[in-house]
């Protein structure tokens, strides 16, 4: 892993909400001053084709970026934007609870969630 890309990671880690490209790219500033935001980009893709880092894509807006590797899902607070990790009750078995063609094995589940907080 190249510096640049470890401090990308390091930054992802430290604080868990989900940011932006351009969010981790004003974060890694403060270490890395000269760094550049295609840099940024590319370390970014760099992790999420290694499967160090999930990126996350509500409708049109920027992608957000997630370092949680277990499985879990994602729910979008629509009045303040902010992108909390859900994770799954144990002992819930997804395939019984879809309705899913017969034989499938879930492999990579990607559930995203949008709503409010009363
Ligand atoms: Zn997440």
């Amino acid at each position: 892993m190249t510096k640049q890309r470890k401090v990308v990671y390091d930054v992802l880690r430290s604080k868990r909400d989900h940011p932006t490209a351009q969010m981790i790219f004003e974060r890694t500033q403060k270490e890395l001053p000269t760094v550049s935001l295609a840099t940024i980009y590319n370390c970014l893709e760099a992790l999420v084709s290694h499967d160090v880092v999930k990126q996350v894509n509500v409708d049109r807006e920027p992608s957000r970026y997630c370092p949680n590797l277990a499985e879990h899902g994602h729910f979008h607070n629509k009045q303040t934007g902010d992108v909390i990790d859900i994770n799954f009750k144990p002992d819930v078995n997804l395939a019984e609870f879809l309705d899913l063609p017969e034989g499938a094995v879930i492999e990579d589940l990607e559930l995203n969630i949008k709503g409010f907080l009363k």
